[in-house]
């Protein structure tokens, strides 16, 4: 996942009659980009007749292939609209970290008390769950034995007590 830092900076690239990425033969039309390098905007094409200029078909007419001012901001108002959702999305990204980090913290913490010799039973009545194998069973994804953490950590308290 990008950073939150991450910086959103959209250009118009040309493309070309052998490709976005050739920079040979003649430009055959535009798309906006964006530095974060995960969004691109839809093609606009270029047309040489001026009859065929129809700005909502995204069909510019420049015979030059060099676009000027007002074009280049017309290709660049989808990324715009991109740049405002990713902004709109910042408090997603927050809240889904937010929640990310407290699972993991509810997980150490789980395994803490496991190898310190608490029960599934006594860690369900903590989280609410219904039963010791309900817990177990909410944890055992991230606390498999390949994982070695609840019976490693069992022997280890074991072993400390004398059992
Ligand atoms: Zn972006």
């Amino acid at each position: 996942m990008n950073s939150l830092l991450e910086t959103h900076r959209g250009w118009v690239a040309d493309i070309f009659a052998d490709g976005l990425q050739g920079r040979s033969g003649e430009v055959i039309g535009w798309r906006a980009l964006c530095s974060c390098g995960s969004w691109r905007g839809r093609t606009w094409l270029r047309t040489d007749r001026s009859a065929d200029h129809a700005p909502s078909a995204r069909v510019l007419y420049c015979p030059t292939g060099r676009l000027d001012v007002e074009p280049t901001r017309l290709i660049l108002g989808e990324w715009d609209y991109h740049q405002l959702e990713m902004q709109a999305l910042i408090p997603v990204r927050l809240a889904f970290q937010d929640s990310a980090s407290a699972e993991q913290r509810l997980v150490e913490a789980v395994r803490f008390v496991l190898a310190a010799g608490a029960s599934w039973d006594a860690v369900a009545r903590v989280i609410g769950a219904s039963s010791g194998e309900a817990a177990e069973q909410r944890f055992s994804a991230v606390m498999s034995p390949e994982h070695g953490v609840a019976a490693g950590g069992t022997d280890c308290l074991r072993r400390v007590v004398g059992e």
